[in-house]
């Protein structure tokens, strides 16, 4: 590609202006321009997260212009990042990466917690200052920087399966690892509360690692709808979901519950369901109201109670492991619209609002229906 390419991205200037985004045409740097350790990559399909809606509508810090979206799935078209002396990547490759750009010299990066890094440097969600401005996936290229891990995707995960990888699976795969890997007694009996993406893809993790039930709870019956093809139990409950009311465990007989809905009113069930040294896992997501809970619930039983926010890198590249392991076992392009093309991203965003689907495709190569 000859320097000063042209490429395409959808800016947000925030929810208050109108328009608050708009698709604009903008350079993609050449090879010269790009830093050490950085790689170009042209976006095959990026996805709408939740979270994506959210920053449109305003509930959630950003400082705008910026380009949005972190979920997505590129080739590589430049690197100039070296593994031992060699290219980590070549052009060609199909790759996902971590979402967060690590800075690698703050004290949680120094500490082995990647996904804590104080710099907050996630692709959807930085200026457009920052960097060469092609840091969020709505857009036809994106420049990842030196800290941002990246992993080759295998022939037989298709485009559109792998682009929430780096969000909701990878993000379970570290909850379900956590569980797993803390769970002193039997793993046999497991529940999420929430069927939502995180909650299908817990379904079929918690499945694989060996549990012989994991049940699903939702409010919503077609929410639960795809549970089963997932390898869970569907259970709807009701919406003043509390302890001991229309639920199919016995006090005690979970050993793991993990809660990805984010409504404070099923935490009580949970402590209830918990067994003796059971693990309570909330995974990425905002409470609106907190409450008090029983503290002696959780003494009693010596409940442990983990927050789980972002991933390391290692955790994607179970994450496309699992992907590729399974994928002819569980329907994960059932989740996924059809994609938009760029120019349209406006439908793409009226569609991921009536959440038909689990997530809405956008593919950034095609700028218009023709
Ligand atoms: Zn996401
Ligand atoms: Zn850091």
């Amino acid at each position: 590609m000859a320097a000063g390419a042209t490429g395409a991205r959808i800016v947000f200037f925030g929810s208050h202006k109108q328009p608050s985004y708009v698709v604009e045409t903008c350079n993609v740097p050449s090879r010269d321009l790009l830093k050490d350790g950085e790689i170009l990559i042209k976006i095959l399909i990026s996805t709408i997260c939740s979270s994506d809606i959210v920053s449109i509508d305003g509930k959630r810090e950003l400082k705008p212009p910026c380009v949005l979206g972190h979920e997505g799935v590129g080739e590589v078209v430049y690197t100039k990042r070296l593994q031992n002396g060699l290219p980590s990547v070549s052009a060609g490759d199909r790759v996902v990466f971590t979402m967060c750009d690590n800075c690698g010299s703050c004290i949680m990066c120094k500490s082995e917690m990647q996904e804590c890094c104080l710099s907050k440097n996630r692709y959807g969600s930085s200026g457009l200052s920052a960097g060469t401005g092609l840091n969020g996936c709505f857009a036809t290229h994106v420049v990842l920087k030196k800290g941002t891990e990246v992993v080759k995707v295998p022939m037989n995960v298709p485009d559109i399966v792998a682009s929430p990888a780096n969000c909701a699976l990878s993000t379970m795969v570290h909850a379900v690892n956590f569980a797993t890997s803390n769970s002193k007694l039997k793993q046999s009996v497991a529940i999420i509360q929430g069927a939502n993406l995180m909650g299908l893809y817990g379904c079929a993790l918690l499945h694989e690692a060996g549990f012989v039930k994991v049940f699903c709870h939702d409010i919503s019956r077609e929410r639960l709808r795809l549970v089963p093809r997932f390898g869970g139990i569907p259970v709807l409950v009701e919406k003043d979901y509390d302890s001991g009311n229309n639920q199919n465990i016995e006090e005690g007989k979970a050993d793991v519950v993990i809660d990805v809905c984010g409504n404070w009113d099923v935490i009580p069930y949970a402590l209830h369901a918990l067994c003796h040294r059971g693990i309570y896992v909330f995974v990425g997501t905002t409470y609106e109201e907190n409450k008090s809970i029983n503290i002696d619930t959780i003494l009693n039983k010596c409940i442990t109670i983990r927050g789980i926010q972002g991933y390391k890198s290692i955790h994607l590249q179970n994450a496309i492991d699992f992907l590729s392991k399974t994928a002819n076992k569980y329907p994960y392009e059932s989740l996924i619209s059809s994609p938009f093309p760029l120019q349209d991203f406006h439908s793409a965003v009226v569609l991921a609002r009536t959440k038909r689907y689990y997530r809405t495709a956008v593919k950034p190569q095609q700028l218009s229906t023709e």
